[in-house]
């Protein structure tokens, strides 16, 4: 019943249409730990949380009685017009208290889209204050992904999510992407490669006009771009170049945040100093809609001059800092602490990554590259001479269709597999979502 209702009304994102339309979706009835059930009764590894999100697995009964108990004391209370309630209030301070340096302030929203789009309004809103109205560019990277909103989807360097909607709109620029394996030029370091990619940055911000560029944008390891990690040096050369020219750095922390890459945040990682921060997934642990943007006290003050003049702060959503989210957000960061979830994935990584690595010398895989719980796969006909598949897209889903029948979901972005796993999953199902995952590319082999 449920596949012939959805194929009969249910429009879905980010989907092949055709496919929906002759083959039906897979129904997910239900999930426990990292394995998720599908209505044909399988058993499935979520080799991608979700969608980056699943932190915790899909049964947490402490998360699914805060929600209960909020939503029986106060199950909605609006943030707008100055009000507030006490669980966005300490979730606020939770968060400044962790957030990578410098962060004193925070907004919240219901999705990572939301916190980015906000950002973008708040830059701009700042920069007007300042004087400053022409300084409205924003600059992504090929490949990066930032929303869907019409400003975020813009600004992120996907394709296929611009052909036929018009866009991106005329702020959003794009800087190259920083993939060493594929890019690099034969005899090129990898901290040549980076220098390569921050004189290409720079270039693009004085063909743009340095005093009209506001932003800098970017995951610190790209993620719906292909589960891609920075090459060696690469932060280091970026962010001298937006140090050099004044830019804001955003540093969107959408999946890396809370442990993915075995630090808390990936800024951490990789030694990032960010002007803002946006959040969401693991944030309630994917259990209730929410995402934060964490900003400091200089972008604060320039809003309090704009408000000052204007009246009213013109910006939010009816859902921003819900209760329900709020309590699950809290209950989740607690959970997080009590189990040392960053100690966790630290541990299981290096089981993880060695499994992942030993994957290297399958004749389909060309490159494996991780970070904690976080590992891209690049397929290739020839990897030594680096020869693509044509068309590229079909290995990638050829590969995620064999996982699927084995009993583990990747995702495929073109001929990239992303693999990322809950941050809960211990080693034995380390070992057999990789098992399944080798199964499947000797299958597509
Ligand atoms: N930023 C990054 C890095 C993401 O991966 C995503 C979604 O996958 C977003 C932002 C957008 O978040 P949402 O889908 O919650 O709007």
């Amino acid at each position: 019943r449920s596949i012939e209702q959805d194929i009969a009304h249910h429009v879905h994102p980010q989907t092949n249409l055709r496919q929906h339309a002759e083959k039906g979706p897979t129904i997910i009835t239900h999930g426990k730990g990292v394995f998720i059930y599908d209505s044909e009764g399988r058993e499935i590894i979520d080799g991608f949380s979700g969608l980056g999100c699943v932190s915790l697995g899909y049964h947490n009964e402490r998360l699914a009685e805060a929600a209960m108990r909020q939503m029986n004391t106060l199950p909605f209370a609006p943030t707008f017009y100055n009000r507030s309630h006490p669980r966005v209030a300490e979730l606020g301070e939770r968060l400044i208290g962790m957030a990578p340096g410098g962060m004193n302030r925070v907004m919240f929203q219901c999705s990572g889209s939301e916190a980015n789009d906000t950002a973008i309004k708040l830059i701009w809103y700042a920069n007007t204050a300042r004087g400053e109205p022409q300084r409205r560019k924003i600059i992504g990277r090929i490949r990066g992904y930032h929303g869907n909103t019409i400003a975020t989807v813009s600004l992120s360097g996907q394709p296929h999510m611009h052909a036929k909607f018009g866009l991106p709109l005329p702020e959003f620029k794009h800087t190259e992407l920083p993939n060493y394996y594929r890019f690099h030029i034969d005899g090129e370091s990898e901290e040549e490669f980076s220098a390569r990619m921050a004189r290409s940055f720079e270039e693009l911000i004085l063909r743009e006009g340095p005093d009209t560029v506001a932003a800098f944008f970017a995951e610190p390891a790209i993620s719906g771009g292909g589960a891609l990690m920075p090459p060696k040096g690469y932060w280091e050369e970026m962010q001298a170049v937006i140090r050099k020219y004044g830019i804001t750095f955003l540093v969107d922390e959408v999946v890396c945040g809370f442990g993915r890459t075995g630090n808390m945040w990936g800024a951490e990682t990789w030694g990032l100093k960010p002007d803002m921060v946006s959040c969401a997934k693991a944030l309630s642990a994917a259990f209730f809609p929410i995402s934060a943007l964490m900003f400091k006290d200089e972008l604060y003050a320039e809003m309090m001059r704009n408000s000052d003049e204007v009246g009213l702060f013109g910006h939010g959503y009816t859902y921003a800092g819900h209760p329900v989210g709020a309590a699950v957000s809290l209950q989740a960061l607690d959970i997080y602490d009590e189990i040392d979830l960053i100690g966790h994935v630290r541990k299981v990584s290096k089981r993880f990554l060695e499994r992942c690595d030993a994957m290297q010398d399958h004749p389909l895989v060309a490159e494996v590259r991780g970070v904690g719980l976080f590992c891209g796969f690049e397929l290739m006909r020839d990897a030594k001479v680096r020869i693509p598949f044509d068309p590229a897209w079909k290995v990638g889903a050829l590969v995620q269709d064999f996982a699927h029948d084995r009993g583990l979901y990747l995702r495929a972005i073109g001929d990239r597999i992303s693999f990322m796993p809950p941050l809960i999953i211990n080693e034995e199902e380390i070992d057999l979502a990789t098992e399944r995952f080798k199964g499947a590319l000797d299958d597509a082999w």
